[in-house]
């Protein structure tokens, strides 16, 4: 607790320092242009990094009495349904008795389309009397506060450990720092809460902790002890939809949280005084920045239509993104590499 006071007076928020969520923290620390096209949209901490629509479609359960639900409800709408294929099933049948095969041939395609539910809910079955399995059998594991390094974590091992998961209702604030964040999940267990947040995995190297994410987590760990006077030692990031995740140590990663809260609040003034941050260099970031991600623009206009030179494609097509409309360049991300996008 007097490392978060000593850590609270050093970063004291002016009267007239904005207000920062953590999500938004770590984006500075990731590129202070990402911060300041984040902070123009300002966005609500989630604690989960945004997945793109697709891989949402199927969302795991964290719950042991949410696997068995769904279990019964598969079950429950199989039984309903087998009915109709059964039904489908016997009409093919009489069909080929008394017509012949070639009408029955048309009932069997019918009878085909109603079972496929039946297979699909099977399937879905199976994948979840397999996570039933598996959850019940893991042995508990407790990360060692003491560990600077990160350390590998499974859900269920936590769950085990009896860590209980509790979604926060609202995010967590600090007047000293003008900080807010809200973590996907506060793991509970012996006087300790422990933050947990999603990182997205569509990236080319899932489950590569960079410095952002340390940021964000001694964000998070600070914000819960000053908020619950409650021990906050370290977080877990899990990776995407699934159940494997790191702890990060909240002493160790609290550097880049220190360093990335002082810049962004700069490179939020210095943009106030038409002071625009640069790009990173090297420029490794922009390959797979969203921000950066070139798109078709729609209305083509005689420039850009924010003053700028138009970016113009190996196709002879007009593109845009983000990062390129807001500071007047064409970002080297690998798609416009691809697009050989230009200037005109
Ligand atoms: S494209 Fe590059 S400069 Fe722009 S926000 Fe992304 S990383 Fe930063």
């Amino acid at each position: 607790m007097n490392e978060n006071s000593d850590l609270a007076r050093e970063l004291l928020a002016n009267h007239d320092d904005p207000w920062l969520g953590v999500n938004l923290l770590s984006e500075f620390v990731f590129c202070p242009r990402a911060g300041l096209i984040e902070s123009e949209r300002s966005r609500e901490d989630v604690g989960e990094d945004e997945e793109p629509p697709a891989s949402v479609s199927y969302m795991p359960p964290h719950e042991i009495s949410d696997i068995v639900w769904r279990i019964e409800q598969t079950t429950r709408g199989m039984a309903r349904w087998l009915p109709v294929p059964a039904a489908a099933c016997l009409i093919t049948m009489v069909l080929a008795w008394r017509l012949g095969w070639v009408p029955a041939m048309a009932g069997l395609f019918v009878t085909a389309c109603l079972a496929k539910p039946i297979f699909t809910s099977l399937e879905e079955l199976r994948k979840l009397k397999e996570l039933l399995a598996f959850a019940e059998s893991r042995k508990p594991v407790v990360p060692d506060p003491k560990i600077e390094a990160n350390q590998d974590v499974n859900w269920w091992e936590l769950r085990k450990a009896h860590f209980e998961p509790v979604k926060p209702p609202r995010g967590l604030e600090d007047d000293a720092t003008h900080l807010i964040g809200k973590p996907w999940r506060i793991l509970t267990r012996e006087g300790m809460q422990i933050p947990v947040f999603k990182k997205r995995i569509d990236g080319p190297n899932p489950t590569t902790v960079y410095r952002q994410h340390y940021a964000r987590m001694a964000a998070y760990c600070y914000l819960l002890e000053r908020a619950t006077g409650a021990e906050s030692p370290y977080g877990i990031i899990l990776f995407g939809y699934t159940y494997t995740g790191v702890a990060l140590n909240a002493k160790a990663s609290r550097r880049h949280f220190r360093e990335g809260l002082l810049a962004a609040r700069q490179a939020i003034k210095d943009s106030q005084n038409s002071m625009l941050p640069p790009a990173p260099d090297p420029p490794d970031p922009c390959r797979g920045c969203p921000h950066g991600k070139p798109s078709v623009k729609k209305t083509s206009t005689a420039d850009s239509g924010d003053g700028n030179p138009k970016t113009i494609g190996a196709d002879g097509r007009e593109y845009h993104s983000d990062c390129g409309d807001r500071f007047g360049w064409v970002p080297p991300h690998e798609r416009a590499e691809k697009k050989q996008l230009r200037r005109a």
